[in-house]
């Protein structure tokens, strides 16, 4: 199995096992295993607007074998309208920033352009979706790609600085590195801007992440406070099974906590053993032959990452 499909399985595994639990408060619960009912009534290992964005995306990169942000906006419409790219035929949860920016696009507007640049859209949605792109070979494109495929729904600089510093992770981690490094060097890369760019003085906590206290740890749906929340999950856990449920447990944005710190945890623990994702939970994922397949599709990176 390739690192991209153990990423893109992460992500989806955490964010259905969040999905029951979404807006609960931390500590008024305990999820322990694949749950289903709860906040949606949906069944054990149904995924949300997270995977099915995610998802709309890798199709998309692997049918047309590269990253077209035309072509990944259609997916979205056809989502929202048409209910592709679900897991049972049927939207049942979808941000306010991303829905706006995507009957924007319904309208005529270029997809580029879709994307709020409000300071109140600091939602988590372009970040909870980003892992596909970020898990492509390093090139000199690739900060656009990056920016594009965000801007498409989210287009403040906040936003933009959390997917640019996960993708960071990301990359590091396709390349081997241990998980603490991965994290650190990732943030210490972008050490210059969040020493000097006032907007980002918000992302310094992420300096000395592994260390907060699990009180000081937010888990809200503003992408500060879920990238801190995913960071944190992964940095304090050895499984990707404890990852994820230390993530469902911190409450709130559970499912997009742990399809963040899923997608990490996927790509650096893969699948089955020990401390991989369990197979028992991929068994109750919906569409997962479908997952596989579209993740197989997309293969144009060079192989040393696979
Ligand atoms: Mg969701």
């Amino acid at each position: 199995m390739s690192k991209f499909y153990n990423g893109i399985m992460g992500l989806v595994v955490g964010d259905a096992l969040g999905v029951p639990v979404e807006f609960r408060k931390r500590d008024t619960y305990e999820v322990k295993d694949m749950i289903g009912f709860g906040t949606y009534n949906q069944k054990p290992g149904t995924w949300s607007d997270d995977s099915s964005l995610t998802l709309a995306t890798v199709e998309s990169m692997g049918r047309i074998g590269k990253v077209e942000p035309m072509d990944i906006m259609k997916n979205f419409l056809d989502w929202l309208e048409d209910d592709w790219f679900t897991p049972c035929g049927e939207v049942f949860d979808v941000g306010g920033t991303t829905r706006r920016a995507i009957i924007r696009f319904s309208k005529g507007t270029d997809p580029l352009d879709c994307g709020s640049k409000s300071r109140m859209d600091n939602g988590n949605g372009a970040l909870m979706r980003i892992l596909p792109v970020a898990m492509l070979p390093d090139n000199s494109d690739k900060q656009t790609q990056i920016l594009n495929v965000a801007h498409l729904t989210h287009a403040h600089f906040i936003s933009d600085f959390a997917c640019i510093i996960y993708t960071a992770i990301v990359e590091n981690l396709m390349k081997g590195n241990l998980n603490d490094v991965a994290v650190l060097t990732g943030i210490q890369h972008y050490k210059e801007q969040l020493d000097n760019v006032s907007m980002l003085s918000e992302f310094k906590r992420l300096e000395q992440i592994e260390w907060l206290e699990r009180n000081f740890v937010k888990s809200s749906g503003y992408v500060v406070d879920t990238l801190e929340a995913a960071l944190w999950c992964f940095l304090n856990t050895k499984t990707y099974r404890d990852c994820v449920l230390t993530a469902v447990n911190l409450g709130e944005d559970t499912d997009t906590v742990a399809a963040v710190a899923g997608g990490l945890a996927g790509i650096y623990y893969g699948v089955g053993g020990e401390t991989g994702i369990p197979e028992s939970w991929i068994k109750q994922i919906a569409r997962k032959d479908w997952i596989r397949k579209i993740c197989d599709a997309v293969q144009f990176w060079d192989d040393s990452s696979r």
